[in-house]
C-alpha cells in the first residue's frame, strides 16, 4: 500500500513544518513509504507524526525525528554509512536514498530478519542488515563516512568514534535518563572532536550483548 496523494502531501508539509528543509531530506522520505515500516494495524497512522511500537518492545520512531537526523548526519552519494539500532528499517530506508552504502545492525535478530525483508520488498540493494552489537561497531566495513545511532547511549561509544572517518559525522541520542535525552551531532576534525548539541529527544536505550 501506498500513501493517497493528499496523505503524502500532508505528511510532506507536516515535515516541512517541524523543520526539515533539506530537499534532499524530504525527497527521500517521499520516495520511502511508512506504512511497510508499521504494524498490523498501527499501518493506519503510519503517516502521522508519531513514534509506532514495533515487535520485541522497541519502537519505529517519529518521522520528524528520523528528517532531523537524516538532515543532521549530511549523508553524500559516496558514503559509507553505519547505522546502530535498525528497528524496522525505516531509517536505514531514507539514508539509502542519500548515501552509498548503508550498513545496520540491530541486536533483535527478529526484528533483523523483519527489517531485512521489508527492505528487499522494496528494493532497497544497498542496505545490509546485520544482527550483533551495535555499540561495538561493524570492525570489519570501518572506517564510515558517517555514523548514526538510533538507540540512546550514555556518552558517545569510543568504539563507534574510533570507527569514524576524520571529517565523518556521528548523530545520536545521549543521557542517562530513558525519558529526556539530547540529540547531539559530532564531527570528528584533524584536531579532535567537535560537538552539536541539537534538541532533547526520546529514544529506546542502547543495551551492550544480542537480545
Ligand atoms: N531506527 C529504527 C528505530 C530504532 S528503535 C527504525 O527506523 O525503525 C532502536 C533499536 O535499537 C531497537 O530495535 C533496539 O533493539 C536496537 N538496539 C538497542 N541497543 C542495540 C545495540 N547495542 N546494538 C544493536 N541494536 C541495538
Amino acid at each position: 500500500m501506498s500513501p493517497s496523494p493528499e496523505t503524502l502531501m500532508q505528511y510532506l508539509l507536516m515535515l516541512k513544518n517541524k523543520g526539515i528543509s533539506d530537499q534532499r531530506v524530504l525527497h527521500a522520505m517521499e520516495l520511502i513509504p511508512r506504512d511497510p515500516f508499521a504494524t498490523g494495524a498501527f499501518q493506519d497512522r503510519a503517516y502521522e507524526d508519531t513514534a509506532l511500537p514495533i515487535a520485541s518492545g522497541q519502537t519505529l520512531s517519529q518521522p520528524s525525528i528520523v528528517g532531523k537526523m537524516t538532515q543532521a548526519l549530511n549523508a553524500g552519494p559516496r558514503d559509507k554509512v553505519l547505522e546502530i539500532g535498525t528497528g524496522t528499517g525505516f531509517q536505514a530506508a531514507v539514508l539509502s536514498q542519500l548515501a552509498r552504502r548503508v550498513y545496520t545492525v540491530e541486536r533483535f535478530a527478529k526484528l533483523a530478519r523483519t527489517a531485512n525483508r521489508t527492505l528487499n520488498d522494496l528494493g532497497l540493494v544497498n542496505v545490509t542488515v546485520i544482527t550483533g552489537d551495535g555499540s561495538l561497531g561493524l570492525p570489519n566495513q570501518a572506517p564510515f563516512d558517517r555514523i548514526i545511532l538510533t538507540a540512546a547511549a550514555e556518552d558517545p561509544p569510543a568504539n563507534l568514534l574510533a570507527q569514524l572517518k576524520e571529517g565523518g559525522i556521528m548523530v545520536l541520542p545521549v543521557g542517562q535518563s530513558s525519558t529526556v535525552q539530547t540529540l547531539i551531532k559530532i564531527t570528528k576534525t584533524s584536531g579532535g572532536l567537535d560537538y552539536q548539541e541539537l534538541q532533547e529527544v526520546r529514544f529506546v536505550p542502547l543495551v551492550a550483548g544480542l537480545a
